[in-house]
Formats: structure tokens, C-alpha cells, sequence
């Protein structure tokens, strides 16, 4: 079974089809909303030296530059996009509140449980946006993540790490959102793509995922994709903003 499908760029980055197009947001609009302070938005990628400017929660460095059908993006994945935001929500307002108490320095994994853990359908949205990040620098479309990402499959290949910013020694005040474009780790002997990861952030919570290839499945992307590989191998650091 192949784990990696040529990706068109005229084609929805999940289900591959080339009708009724549409674009996706990386960053959704009820983050920005929720998170913004008055008329102009920041967006940080880790990339840019300089933040991006938004003018507004439309700008388009909040969106994909691949695109998504309009069945995947009402239908198929509506569920997970509204299960992250109240996921979010959630968790931002508990955080929020326990600053006082004695979860403050507890550690982040123990304050998600707090609030039921996280759901499949939040990794649902995770696998989707790691798709979009594949699909804009012009890599494969993995079939698995895509499947999982549309709710076709209940097969989840995706690790998440959740953190607090205001832990962190990061500059104040932070931005609306920072969105990190994909990364992707190289190891081994032979150099095999290993993991691809992205990262995003809204208010104080960071979320970082990722997805660990199978040996099979980067020997796959070793042979297949040689030129996306190959772009891997020397940078290992792409952007999509
Ligand atoms: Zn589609």
C-alpha cells in the first residue's frame, strides 16, 4: 500500500480532486478573532525574520496557498475544524484561570487532561494542516494523514505537544498567531526523510504536531519523490508563509 500520492497543485491538497476549489485558512478566523487586539494582526512565522502584518483576520498570509475542494472543506472536515476551536476555547479559558491555583505549575499534558484530553477530531485538524503545509512547498499528498484528516479513516498517525508560551522566555507581548511553516527531520545512514512537523500557536498555547515515518514509508519517498527528498536533505527547513 503507498503511503504518498503525487500532489498537483491545481488539485484539493486532500482528496486530490481538481473540481470546486476553494482556499483553506492555516490560521482560522475565530483564532484571530478570539486573540486580536484591535484592527491590525500580527502573524509570526518562525521563518521571516520580520513578522508578517495582517490588516485583517481575511489576509491572505492566514491562508493556504494550495487549495482545498469545497466537499473537504464543508463536510469532511467542518467536525474536526469545530471541535479544535472549542477544544481551544476550552483550554485557553481553563488556562487562563489556573494561575492562581495549584495546576499553575503543573505540567501542560496534566492541564489538557484536565479538560477530557484532547479529542480525535482536534488531530483530525492537525493531520489537515500538516497536508496544506506538504502540498505548498510542493510536496507528495500522504495518503494516510489526508484519509485521517477527511474523516475517512479513524487511524491516527499524528503526535501533538501542547505548551504554555507564557513558560517560555519568549518576547512579550506575543502574536495573534504564528503559524511555522513545515519542517522536516532527516536521520540515518541513508538519509531518509524521518518526520514532518508543524507548529502553530493563538493567544499563549502553542501546538506543535507532528507525524513519524514508517522505515517503509520514507524508503517510499526516497524512491518516488527523489527531488523532494533531495530539497529535504539539504535544507530539512522549509517556509509556507
Ligand atoms: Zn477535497
Amino acid at each position: 500500500m503507498r503511503t504518498f500520492d503525487e500532489f498537483e497543485s491545481e488539485t484539493c491538497f486532500l482528496c486530490g480532486s481538481a473540481e470546486d476549489l476553494c482556499g483553506e485558512h492555516k490560521v482560522k478566523r475565530s483564532l484571530i478573532k478570539a486573540h486580536a487586539l484591535g484592527d491590525k494582526t500580527e502573524f509570526h512565522s518562525s521563518m521571516n525574520a520580520r513578522p508578517l502584518l495582517a490588516q485583517s483576520p481575511k489576509s491572505k498570509v492566514f491562508h493556504f496557498k494550495s487549495r482545498i475542494c469545497r466537499t473537504c472543506n464543508s463536510s469532511r472536515t467542518q467536525p474536526a475544524d469545530l471541535a479544535f476551536d472549542e477544544f481551544h476555547q476550552r483550554l485557553h479559558r481553563f488556562w487562563s484561570d489556573v494561575k492562581t491555583s495549584a495546576l499553575n505549575e503543573a505540567p501542560a499534558h496534566q492541564v489538557v487532561e484536565e479538560v477530557g484530553g484532547v479529542p480525535l477530531d482536534v488531530f483530525r485538524y492537525f493531520a489537515k494542516l500538516l497536508c496544506g503545509l506538504l502540498a505548498d512547498v510542493g510536496g507528495p499528498r500522504p495518503i494516510l494523514i489526508a484519509d485521517f484528516a477527511m474523516g475517512l479513516s479513524d487511524e491516527n498517525h499524528i503526535k501533538l505537544k501542547i505548551s504554555d508560551l507564557r513558560k517560555r522566555r519568549v518576547n512579550l507581548p506575543l502574536p495573534v498567531a504564528n503559524s511555522g511553516g513545515l519542517r522536516c527531520w532527516v536521520d540515518g545512514d541513508e538519509l531518509l526523510v524521518r518526520t514532518f512537523e508543524g507548529s502553530l500557536s493563538a493567544g499563549f498555547i502553542d501546538y506543535d504536531y507532528w507525524v513519524r515515518l514508517k522505515a517503509h514509508a520514507s524508503r517510499e519517498l526516497a524512491t518516488g519523490f527523489p527531488a523532494f527528498t533531495e530539497r529535504c536533505r539539504r535544507g530539512g527547513l522549509y517556509d509556507s508563509s
